[in-house]
């Protein structure tokens, strides 16, 4: 295994590889960039096929998440964490160990839920580290936060419809939903069929997919057929890379606009592909950052109603990106990549040195405290 001859590693600050015996724990988490502030992102749990799979996911992901904070205007660096394993684990011991390894970066690193996991697991990570968001309103957290990033693909869908067609009325469009029995894809159903948005839906697990049938009246498509749907619009909502060389020769409709982290395998060439074919491409980390708002509340404050009000501004901040990549002749992705990157180069990397806070919790007020201690370094540095 090569890390930093990685394709796919970009300068990363830190790659810590995390092994527990006794609880088979195999994890391995990625910081990116930590100039604006702690790197934050989700810990995602899935079989990789091997750890040569895992370690290119977390870079990707971990890159893509400092791009996502730096975007949405918020404090954060951008890390990942993956876990190597099946879903559907149920022991406390196992995410527990995963929250030590978490604990031992001094909050350099601040996880969350991602694929396959959830608030409870979260919550057992929060037994070791004060360096976790999206555990349970319950305990203290802002909970699930794939509601409010469904919420904000639904909004930057009515974007993009409205550069399309002058208006953001959804009544009677077609959408495509790849992984559409997923938390963020159910979300993202719901809000298309009340606003009268007809669905057409895949998932690979047939009992989520069942639901999406029944609720929203969605049609069933199997397999590759969903990105040859003819249909107005495509929402990648399962993983990444799956708009590649293959699928965007598919597709017929003229807008993507999904939740998927790194929806293009390759940045560059398919962004390019899709601007060529003149379909309207929802840069991922801009349209769905509504969760990470969501969590983002955890560490630097602002409570729901400032999450909701940064999610809704995920309109404007597309139809910005797109009205800059046609004044500059380039794609949306080169267009966000630019703003994103105009905001990073603002802070000065000798002053970027975390030094890290010290835990200090036993309640969730305490564990809040000890993010915002974090938070505090950075502001003084
Ligand atoms: P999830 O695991 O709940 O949903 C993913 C769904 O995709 C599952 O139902 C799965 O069965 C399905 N799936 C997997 N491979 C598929 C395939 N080849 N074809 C069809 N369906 C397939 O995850 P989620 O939390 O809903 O996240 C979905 C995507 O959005 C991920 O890429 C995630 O990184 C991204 N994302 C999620 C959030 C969030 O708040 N949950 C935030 C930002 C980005």
């Amino acid at each position: 295994m090569n890390v930093f001859t990685n394709k796919s590693f970009d300068n990363h600050e830190q790659v810590v590889f995390c092994c527990d015996n006794k609880t088979g724990l195999k994890a391995i988490i990625a910081i990116h960039d930590t100039r604006l502030g702690p790197a934050l992102g989700g810990c995602r749990l899935w079989p990789y096929a091997d750890e040569d799979a895992a370690l290119t996911d977390v870079l990707r992901l971990s890159r893509s998440m400092t791009y996502k904070a730096a975007a949405g205007g918020l404090n954060l660096g951008g890390g990942k964490a993956v876990i190597i394993g099946t879903p559907g684990i149920t022991s406390e011991a196992y995410f527990r160990t995963f929250g030590k390894f978490v604990n031992s970066l001094n909050g350099r690193y601040i996880t969350a839920e991602d694929v396959n996991t959830n608030t409870t697991y979260m919550e057992w990570v929060n037994y070791e580290t004060d360096f976790v968001t999206g555990i349970p309103t319950y305990a203290g957290g802002s909970g699930d936060p794939s509601p409010v990033t469904a919420y904000g693909v639904f909004v930057g869908i009515k974007a993009a419809v409205k550069k399309l067609k002058g208006s953001d009325k959804l009544k009677g469009m077609k959408v495509a939903v790849e992984g559409a029995g997923g938390n963020v894809g159910y979300h993202l159903c719901k809000n298309l069929y009340k606003s009268g948005a007809k669905i057409y839906a895949s998932d690979i697990n047939a009992k989520s997919l069942k639901r999406i049938l029944t609720e929203f009246k969605a049609v069933e498509v199997k397999g590759d057929d969903i990105y040859k749907q003819d249909v107005d619009i495509f929402a990648p909502c399962a993983l990444g890379a799956s708009l590649n060389d293959k699928t965007i020769r598919m597709l017929k409709c003229a807008i993507v606009a999904g939740a998927a982290n790194n929806q293009l395998d390759d940045d560059t060439k398919h962004s390019a592909q899709l601007l060529e074919r003149g379909i309207i491409f929802a840069p991922d980390y801009v349209i769905n950052a509504g969760g990470l708002f969501n969590v983002n509340a955890e560490v630097n404050g602002g409570g729901p109603e400032h999450a909701m009000a940064k999610t809704e501004g995920i309109y404007d901040s597309l139809l910005q990106i797109w009205k800059h990549a046609e004044d500059s002749k380039i794609s949306s992705v080169a267009a966000a990549n630019q703003l994103a990157e105009k905001r990073m180069s603002v802070i000065d990397m000798t002053k970027s040195i975390y030094s890290g806070a010290t835990r200090t919790k036993k309640t969730a007020g305490d564990r809040m405290k000890a993010i915002h201690m974090t938070k505090s370094i950075y502001s003084e540095i």
